[in-house]
């Protein structure tokens, strides 16, 4: 394996608001080895607290190590409407620190939820009711809509090119701006820097006109790509907004040890140096498509420890919230996850 060197890099605790952890249940044999590979990754690459979008799973996680997880509840993409209010409140008494991954990456219209749909009413007031976070992807990069500019690994995960029985990207972005319009007090992590990152003033005015939005930086590597080519205007953005970007990674299970260590590498060596640099042959495939270099920020350190650190505990609190286990139980009980509730009595019983 590449042994990247975070010595290189300030020693700043780094929190990460955006990685996947998923098992299916077919795989559950697989579930201590995928925990370990997940403890290998934080090690390598030093991230100290993870906001982790893993579902029911995510009270498994809290149960191993409730000091280092916070975690983020999944939506069920509904069909009729259903008590949202009570669906958060319980999951926020279990011990969920937010909602998501949640969102609303292009799919065609005769199958979505725009995220405006009535049937998420309730969803957005309880939430900003409760002060209970949301991360969200919201649309994708502008590349993906059109044949030409579509990457070829984009194609292969049906991840575009997207045509007329699709959403544009406009049309995303108009049904989460009514959400944010209505619920101005929600506090909404927007994932890839809400795929702005063609269009530095358009991403500054809608900083400037929601106050409770926070942009991830998620890799999408256009983000980066985007931003190495207005470099000193995007410098003095990232100052100007430090409060409101926050460090993610969107490692998730399917990639190597190696592959998730190289998404910090090169997110922090994209903040913290003023070199040119180019995706690393240990990285996945996803973080393949440009030939010019990326060129670091360079950013003063008050801002990075906005950005690693300060922000995402603003955002979902100084510490993850406790587990509360018989309200857990309950609610794993009520959403007949039985297999989340196996492995949630599994780590229970690891602990005593
Ligand atoms: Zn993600």
């Amino acid at each position: 394996m590449t042994v990247f060197d975070f010595t290189r890099f300030r020693p700043m605790e780094v929190y990460d608001c955006h990685i996947h952890f998923r098992l299916r249940e077919k795989d559950s044999g697989e579930l201590e080895s995928l925990t370990s590979k997940y403890t290998e990754v934080f090690e390598k690459a030093r991230l100290s607290r993870i906001y982790m979008s893993a579902g029911n799973l995510g009270l498994y996680l809290k149960a191993l190590d409730p000091s280092r997880y916070y975690i983020g509840l999944e939506i069920p993409s509904p069909k009729k409407k259903p008590d949202w209010y009570r669906f958060i409140e319980s999951a926020l008494e279990s011990g969920f620190d937010g909602v998501g991954e949640m969102g609303s990456k292009p799919a065609p219209r005769a199958v979505r939820v725009p995220l405006d749909s009535p049937l998420f009413e309730g969803l957005w007031s309880s939430c900003e009711e409760l002060g209970f976070p949301i991360l969200c992807h919201v649309a994708d990069p502008e590349e993906f809509w059109s044949e030409d500019t579509c990457p070829d690994w984009a194609k292969k995960r049906g991840w575009g090119p997207y045509g007329a029985d699709y959403p544009t990207k406009e049309e995303l972005y108009e049904e989460m701006e009514n959400v944010l319009d209505t619920h101005p007090r929600v506090k909404v992590v927007l994932a890839h820097m809400y795929f702005m990152t063609a269009d530095l003033e358009r991403a500054d005015e809608f900083l400037r006109s929601y106050d409770n939005v926070y942009l991830d930086l998620a890799l999408g590597i256009e983000l980066m790509y985007n931003i190495s080519r207005r470099r000193d205007d995007w410098r003095d953005f990232f100052i100007k907004h430090r409060d409101r970007i926050v460090f993610g990674t969107d490692i998730m299970p399917w990639q190597s040890v190696e592959e998730a260590v190289t998404r910090v590498w090169m997110l922090r060596m994209f903040l913290e140096t003023d070199e040119e640099f180019y995706t690393p042959p240990s990285a996945d495939e996803l973080l393949t498509r440009y030939e010019e270099p990326f060129i670091g920020l360079d950013l003063p350190e008050e801002a990075l420890d906005k950005i690693y650190r300060e922000n995402f505990t603003r955002i979902f609190g100084r510490g993850p919230k406790s587990l509360d286990v018989s309200k857990a139980r309950r609610f794993l009980e009520e959403q007949g996850d039985d297999f989340a509730l196996k492995v949630f009595e599994k780590a229970l019983e690891s602990r005593r």
